[in-house]
């Protein structure tokens, strides 16, 4: 695996680098504390053309690679983790799976809309007794005419309230099982579709997550999307990959976190000497580096593999379980290393700290990651 960064893609991270810098960073906490999505900063992200990052040029995408989108959305989230969650959740869950499974109809449609941020993807699995047993969905959706009409609701939608449109797993045909279920692209000024309860959430703040309500939701019969009854398992691939990005947003979320810490351990002074001269604190310092390094190779080769167009179940289930992990105690060993300063909203360790948490649940929790995880292994005989 050859983990150089090639001069194009250092170019377009220090790009991003900038953007961050001017438009993001200024801006955190405000977008934290008042819960608002930053609407107008995704028009500018689809003009840097990073919400169709890994799209052909065609549709208006970058035409990038998943090597490329990792260290993207890890950069984003090195500054706000929020943002690069919801980036994440347009590009790898709404936007892929139009791309991946959509008729070519639908590409036509949807895509360009997606990639210039005139719209933003939701995608909507999860419901109130569909958590991590997704097959247990109880959304349905009965084909009438020439229509199909959809009823039910859908949990912790990332981009709810902002969406354009999303996509929304329903069943089909209950006797099939999690072979019953069908993925809808549905346009959200649809009346059959409404934003339900917003979440008041401990972080990711900045990040919309709502409820989407299905009532007499009456879709065209073209909004089927990929073939009926193959909704869960196009599901299962969309977040194959959808696992690299939270893998990515760990390993920047923990960066985030390190640099605050190894900035402050130079500057904070007690006993007479920099904090950053105790062997105790260098040994933290050392661990995060360590680990962080650790996260983003085994995210590296995750994306790898998606652009070898090889198998990545097993390598992004792993990838998002270690990274996920260790962001959580990078985040950790960041407030202790700021002391009490780290418990105030002064210093950017504390709202990563908060943020840290979604990434052990989002796309699968930990728990979810290692059966995926032993059922590859236990498949592959590896
Ligand atoms: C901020 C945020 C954004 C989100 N965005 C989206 C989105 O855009 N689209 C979407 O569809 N969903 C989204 N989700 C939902 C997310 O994917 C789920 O919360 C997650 O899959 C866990 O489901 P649950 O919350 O129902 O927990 P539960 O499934 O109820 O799990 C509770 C606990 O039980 C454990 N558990 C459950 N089953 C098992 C088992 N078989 N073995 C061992 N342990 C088990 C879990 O690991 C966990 O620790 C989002 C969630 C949040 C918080």
């Amino acid at each position: 695996m050859s983990t150089a960064v090639s001069a194009e893609r250092e170019a377009i991270l220090r790009t991003v680098r900038e953007f961050c810098d001017a438009e993001i960073r200024p801006n955190v906490l405000r977008w934290d504390e008042a819960q608002e999505f930053p609407r107008e900063l995704f028009n500018k992200l689809g003009e840097l053309g990073l919400l169709g990052a890994m799209f052909p040029e065609t549709y208006g995408g970058a035409g990038l690679s998943a090597m490329d989108y990792q260290a993207i959305i890890e950069e984003v989230s090195a500054v706000d983790p929020s943002v690069a969650l919801s980036l994440a959740a347009h590009h790898s869950l709404g936007s892929y799976h139009i791309f991946q499974f959509g008729s070519e109809a639908q590409r036509q449609r949807y895509m360009p809309k997606l990639t210039s941020g005139e719209w933003i993807a939701a995608w909507g699995l999860t419901e109130a007794e569909a958590g991590s047993d997704s097959g247990g969905t109880k959304t349905t959706a009965v084909r009438d005419g020439e229509e199909w009409v959809l009823n039910g609701s859908k949990n912790f939608i990332t981009n709810a309230s902002v969406a354009g449109v999303a996509v929304l797993m329903a069943v089909t045909d209950k006797s099939r099982k999690t072979k019953g279920i069908s993925a809808f692209v549905v346009e959200c000024d649809n009346p059959g579709i409404r934003v339900g309860k917003k979440e008041n959430k401990l972080g990711m703040r900045a990040s919309d997550t709502c409820t989407l309500v299905m009532e007499d939701c009456r879709v065209p019969a073209g909004a089927l999307l990929g073939a009926e009854g193959a909704g869960w398992v196009d599901s299962m691939k969309i977040l194959d990959g959808g696992r690299i990005s939270i893998a990515a947003l760990s390993v920047g979320l923990a960066r985030g976190a390190y640099e605050a810490a190894l900035q402050y351990s130079k500057e904070r002074r007690q006993f007479g000497k920099a904090i950053s001269e105790f062997e105790a604190i260098q040994f933290y310092l050392a661990e995060m580096a360590t680990e962080i390094d650790a996260a983003r190779l085994l995210t590296q080769r995750a994306a790898e593999t998606k652009d070898a167009g090889e198998p990545v179940t097993r390598f992004s289930a792993q990838a998002k379980l270690y990274a996920s992990e260790i962001a959580v105690r990078a985040t950790d060993r960041a407030i202790q290393i700021h002391g009490g300063y780290g418990f105030t909203k002064d210093f950017p360790v504390e709202k990563f700290y908060r943020d840290v948490k979604l990434c052990t649940i989002g796309e699968g929790t930990s728990e979810i990651q290692k059966l995926v995880i032993a059922k590859q292994l236990l498949a592959d005989g590896a």
